[in-house]
């Protein structure tokens, strides 16, 4: 059903993920319910690590972009890969460091770090800070003085590739927060001024050109225009770059509309592009560098799924019908944020044909409290459990309070045995930090 079949419809006509029968799981665990499978994670580690290991004689490192779903399990599962992450918090690197990931292998990115996540990431030692401002380069070699330490630091570029789902346009100016343009110059100018920094070693540079990007093509063009970058700093400066970090973005399967990839897919895709950065490197007379990757979506998306109860069901005749479910914006906000799609099967009725088309509402007061809007299902009925599938990520970790909701546990599925990773919310954790002061009472 997904990608890569490790969603399949047991003899019971149930939805089954990582050997695990889905309604047996909701009886057990209760809804909204987050499921990972587990080997899917660690496949897709593998074979992006393989993939630098074999066509690039392992010199880089796959860094997992845990903004996508982050927990101490996640980091756990990705340091046994043998792979980095990539934080863009406090909170998420200490998340990291609570679970005893190795510090120098944290990539710590941001477009505005607060001085107080700078200081955390230098005391923690970790690999590399993303640079991405002026002021920042100011603030981290001040910290990195008083500390008497030397930091390792990338600079994020904009390598002026704007990449979409199924296209990618070239821009010499980009509209964003992120990233410095090589095309007019910045990049080439905060880089010597970073190089001027006596607390702050500059390793290279970084560019993200966007996500759920299915077009190899416009990953190899950014790896163009960072090498030509590369190759010019040096001539003019005599700096030569020693990692380039390429991002992340590769798309995953939510709908018919999306490729479906096999785990082998991604990583000959990878493949390509390091091919690619060798060739360039060698065409340029440049080292070949020390290559990063960042998958965030690929690596976790597809490994989940949500797990529903339906509640109402509200046919407005010639209009729409909505199935509501025991979820919503608060445990997925991403249709209210931009119209995401996403399939849904009924888990305990898995093998019926789809009949309507209908829009999986939520529970919480507001009208664009969708989950997913215009899906194909069989006749839902109160009580039945419904899946909507790759939810891995930017759903747990997007998730907040509103009306109150608690947020949905989590829990992993390897070989049909399943455990919570992420713990339910309770009403008393909603309550735990507010306060009535004593005017109050
Ligand atoms: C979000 C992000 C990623 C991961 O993107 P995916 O689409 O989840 O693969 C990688 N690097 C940076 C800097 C990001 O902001």
């Amino acid at each position: 059903m997904n990608a890569r079949n490790t969603l399949k419809i047991n003899q019971n006509g149930h939805l089954e993920i990582g050997g695990a029968d889905t309604v047996a799981l909701a009886e057990q665990f209760g809804t909204p319910l987050y499921v990972m499978d587990e080997q899917y994670i660690r496949d897709m580690c593998a074979a992006y690590k393989r993939a630098i290991d074999e066509e690039y004689g392992g010199n880089g490192l796959v860094l997992y972009a845990s903004k996508a779903f982050s927990c101490k399990a996640v980091y756990r599962i990705v340091q046994e890969e043998g792979i980095g992450v990539d934080v863009v918090s406090g909170g998420e690197l200490y998340t990291a460091l609570q679970a005893g990931f190795p510090a120098e292998k944290i990539y710590v990115h941001g477009n505005n770090k607060l001085r107080s996540e700078l200081e955390f990431s230098v005391e923690s030692g970790v690999g590399a800070i993303v640079v991405d401002a002026y002021s920042e380069l100011d603030a981290l070699d001040e910290i990195c003085a008083e500390k008497g330490v030397v930091q390792d630091i990338l600079i994020r570029v904009n390598p002026g590739v704007e990449a979409h789902t199924h296209h990618f346009i070239q821009t010499a100016k980009t509209d964003s927060k992120f990233g410095f343009s090589i095309a007019d110059g910045s990049a080439e100018k905060i880089a010597k001024y970073a190089l001027g920094k006596k607390n702050l070693a500059l390793q290279g540079f970084h560019s993200h050109i966007g996500s759920q990007i299915f077009e190899m093509q416009s990953f190899k063009l950014a790896a163009e225009k960072l090498l030509t970058f590369a190759a010019q700093l040096r001539e003019n400066t005599g700096f030569e770059a020693a990692k380039l970090n390429l991002g992340g973005g590769f798309g995953i399967w939510y709908t018919d509309d999306d490729a479906k990839q096999s785990v082998a897919d991604y990583a000959e895709n990878l493949k390509s592009l390091f091919r690619e950065v060798s060739g360039l490197a060698d065409r340029k007379g440049l080292r070949r560098p020390y290559l990063l990757v960042e998958p965030g979506r690929s690596i976790v998306g597809e490994a989940g799924i949500t797990l529903y109860t339906v509640g109402a069901i509200k046919d407005i005749p010639g209009v729409k019908k909505y199935v509501a479910v025991d979820g919503g914006m608060f445990e997925n906000p991403r249709y209210a944020l931009y119209q995401a799609k996403y399939t849904a099967v009924l888990a305990n009725r898995a093998a019926e044909k789809p009949t309507e088309t209908v829009s999986v509402a939520g529970k919480c007061c507001e009208s664009g409290d969708i989950v997913c809007a215009n899906v194909s299902l069989p006749r839902a009925c109160s009580g039945d459990i419904l899946a909507v599938l790759s939810t891995g990520a930017y759903n747990y970790s997007m998730a907040g309070n509103y009306n109150r909701n608690p947020v949905p546990p989590v829990i992993l599925v390897k070989d049909g045995r399943a455990d919570y990773i992420v713990k339910p919310q309770t009403y008393e954790d909603i309550v735990r930090n507010d306060v009535i002061p004593e005017r109050l009472r």
